[in-house]
């Protein structure tokens, strides 16, 4: 993320001077989209995630305060920034309008200089939002989603296996004698691996629905919604030989002269009456047998 992004603001009114004014004013400074309904409003909120709607209340057909209602239901466009645009002034509509869930409320005839203050208002809230956000759930040293993120969608991919009938894999990784590599290395130096091979991960996931998360210290999570034993487990397999490839000196290893990953790894079979927490604890007892067999291997658990 960088501070010069351009952001993104849907203009959504039914009169078309309306809404060429508010786009060529918008336009300099921002990548500006129109929409003159309602219906288009939520199909081109939820194509292009703008930051910011302003939003015209009286419409025909679909109101603003049904697109606001709309977009709120829908995860994918539920945190979008809006602000009502509208003719009705009186104190009890931009009262309603912000209780809705609004950022704000500007009536018509607008000022051009105050929408225009208030739209880099709002989207200075978007941004901090965002950055906030991010250090919620982001890792600061390897940039993966942190525990506190791993744990939220940990609940949701399982509870979502539950309802498809479809597998869920969770491998965990841990570096193997990573307290000689900082005691012989040093701790800097043990950063930057623990990022190489955090890295490595990142780039194992095949799509959006995989996550590679730090779970804590030199361990690392994986989560493999739709994906098999089978599958899953030549997956963490390739990744284990890739930690292997990255050929990192490791003289103080008793397991190679390089440093090296053990997995554990166990799958949620479709019909399993397993626990959340079970699948968790099933992946770390492999990851256990992993170490206790040697290390620089992984371990998946059998199917009962
Ligand atoms: P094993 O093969 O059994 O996993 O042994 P290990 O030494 O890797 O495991 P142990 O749990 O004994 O030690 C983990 C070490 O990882 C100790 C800790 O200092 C180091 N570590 C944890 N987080 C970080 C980190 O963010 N940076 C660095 N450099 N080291 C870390
Ligand atoms: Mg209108
Ligand atoms: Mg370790």
């Amino acid at each position: 993320m960088n501070g010069v992004e351009i952001q993104k603001v849907l203009v959504a009114d039914d009169d078309a001077v309306n809404r060429d004014v508010l786009g060529e004013l918008l336009k300099p400074e921002y990548t500006v989209l129109l929409a003159k309904n309602g219906a288009q409003t939520l199909e081109r909120a939820a194509r292009h995630l703008p930051d910011l709607i302003l939003l015209d209340v009286m419409m025909p057909d679909m109101d603003g305060y049904e697109v606001l209602r709309r977009l709120r239901a829908d995860p994918l466009t539920e945190h979008i920034a809006v602000i009502f645009i509208s003719g009705l002034d009186r104190p009890e509509d931009e009262a309603n309008g912000l209780k809705m869930g609004a950022s704000d409320y500007i009536t018509k005839p607008f000022n051009q200089t105050v929408v225009m203050a208030r739209v880099a208002l709002h989207l200075q809230v978007v941004r901090q939002r965002r950055m906030l956000e991010r250090l919620a759930n982001i890792d600061g040293l390897t940039e993966l989603a942190n525990r506190r993120r791993f744990d939220e969608v940990y609940e949701l991919e399982w509870q979502r296996a539950r309802r498809s009938g479809r597998p869920l894999s969770l491998a965990l990784l841990d570096i193997d004698a990573f307290k000689q590599y900082n005691d012989r290395y040093g701790h800097p130096a043990g950063d930057r691996a623990l990022r190489a091979v955090a890295r490595l991960a990142a780039g194992a996931m095949r799509g959006p629905a995989e996550l590679a998360a730090r779970y804590g210290g030199e361990e690392l999570v994986l989560l493999l919604p739709e994906t098999g034993a089978d599958e899953a487990r030549q997956l963490v397999s390739q990744l284990r030989e890739a930690v292997l490839g990255l050929m990192i000196p490791h003289e103080a290893s008793s397991v190679a002269q390089v440093l090296t990953a053990s997995v554990g790894g166990a799958t949620l079979e479709p019909d399993s009456q397993e626990e959340a927490a079970a699948l968790f604890e099933a992946a770390d007892a492999e990851l256990y047998r992993a170490k206790q067999a040697g290390r620089n291997r992984v371990v998946w658990r059998m199917a009962p």
